[in-house]
């Protein structure tokens, strides 16, 4: 696994050294990270190479995963979808089983350390328990336009918090917390996202039976419905009216989305036998999304609605053209044609798409752009940075403005 160190050749040095001087004022605080999942989803991706990384800085970290049945995580999912804007048919018993499973983690769960970080909604009641310590919420979603209802329930907790931490200035609410705008971000030395050699990338695209005769178009993502993955098919059939071409749809499911199946079962159903698209229900395999990434001509991230969407980092990293929806945290990271091109319908994407496969120049220089503009805003270096400063600024609390 990377060192801190491993970091510099990428980012320079003075970005490597600065986050050794700000740890050594954090040196041997204990830091709880909270999440729903180990596995699945861009929350427990960035845990995974956050958590070693803080600890070789010398902070204390621990990563724990909130215990909770199916019912608990039909709740929050629909918890999830109201959140971002969708309607709610959520009633009293839904909050009834959402409060005893927190009840329940409540009681279970050591949250001693000297700063609690909540992420996402599913953990959010832990805070009952707060001591004389300091507790964070983080949240991964789009709360621009969130369900009143469900807002409204869900913001008697965060209000008990010290801070709340957004990836997006459009995700923020008012508040009277403090709160802080971090964007998500990548590691490049993981194996979801480190060079790979040619012979790995073919060995992958040998195993799952895909042909490198036509271009290829890609999208990574579980199977859920704000993906939009059948929007993607849609896309695909236009630009196939044109252009040759292969679709990829690589997915796995979260443990705390419990609706992947019956949407994998969807697009099983609307890709109809289609030789020319691969539908792969993935394991976990950092190293395969990251060869299948890197085997593609050009990639998609049509999502209905999206927290920041690490794909599209993941995608421009590589110097991949990319074209996504113009939803959450993907503008951030798209600036249009400049590193990649926005869409808002099948019909737009299938335009930007057939763009990039007849213009192979153009896409090669739009997917060199992204990967720098990933390199200055979305490494895991920033990240770290902007947490350790989230951390520090916990023990100042002079001037602060409340929005
Ligand atoms: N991912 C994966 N395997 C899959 C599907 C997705 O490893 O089958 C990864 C993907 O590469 C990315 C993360 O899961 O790192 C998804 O994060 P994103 O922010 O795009 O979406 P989320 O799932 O959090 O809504």
């Amino acid at each position: 696994m990377a060192k801190i160190d491993d970091y510099t050749p990428i980012v320079g040095e003075s970005v490597v050294e600065d986050l050794k001087l700000i740890a050594l004022h954090l040196r041997g605080k204990q830091i709880l990270n909270v999440n729903s999942t180990a596995v699945g989803g861009g929350v427990a991706e960035i845990l995974n190479r956050m958590v070693p990384l803080l600890r070789e800085l010398g902070l204390d970290v621990r990563w724990d995963v909130i215990r909770g049945g199916e019912e608990f995580f039909d709740v929050t999912k629909k918890f999830h979808n109201a959140l971002h804007g969708g309607r709610a048919d959520i009633g009293e018993k839904d909050l009834e089983i959402f409060m005893e499973t927190s009840r329940k983690n409540v009681e279970e769960m050591d949250t001693s350390s000297d700063i609690v970080f909540i992420h996402d909604p599913q953990p959010i009641v832990l805070v009952q328990k707060r001591m004389n310590n300091k507790w964070i919420w983080r949240c991964h979603i789009d709360l621009s336009d969130p369900e009143q209802k469900v807002w409204r329930f869900l913001k008697e907790f965060v209000v008990q918090y010290d801070a709340a931490v957004f990836s997006a200035p459009a995700f923020s609410r008012k508040l009277p917390v403090r709160q802080f705008l971090i964007s998500p971000s990548i590691d490049p030395l993981s194996d979801k996202n480190r060079e790979l050699p040619q012979e790995v990338i073919d060995g992958v695209l040998n195993k799952y039976g895909i042909p490198k005769d036509k271009p290829i178009i890609t999208q990574i993502s579980r199977f859920d419905r704000l993906k939009d993955p059948l929007g993607v098919i849609t896309t695909y059939r236009l630009v196939k009216k044109n252009i040759a071409c292969r679709l990829l749809l690589a997915g796995g499911t979260a443990t705390d989305d419990p609706e992947g199946q019956k949407v994998f079962e969807e697009v099983m159903e609307s890709a109809n036998g289609d030789p020319d698209i691969h539908i792969l229900s993935m394991s976990q395999n950092d190293l395969e999304i990251n060869a299948l990434q890197r085997a593609s001509t050009v990639i998609i991230q049509k999502s209905l609605k999206e927290g920041f969407g690490l794909t599209v980092s993941e995608a421009l990293w590589k110097s991949k053209p990319v074209v996504a929806s113009n939803v959450g945290g993907i503008p951030l990271q798209i600036k249009h044609k400049h590193s990649g091109l926005l869409c808002y319908s099948a019909e737009g994407a299938a335009f930007a798409v057939k763009q990039f496969l007849s213009s192979p120049d153009y896409a090669r220089k739009i997917g060199e752009n992204g990967r720098e503009h990933v390199r200055n805003n979305f490494l895991i270096t920033r990240h770290l940075r902007d947490y350790l400063l989230l951390f520090l600024s916990l023990y100042h609390r002079e001037n602060i403005v409340y929005l």
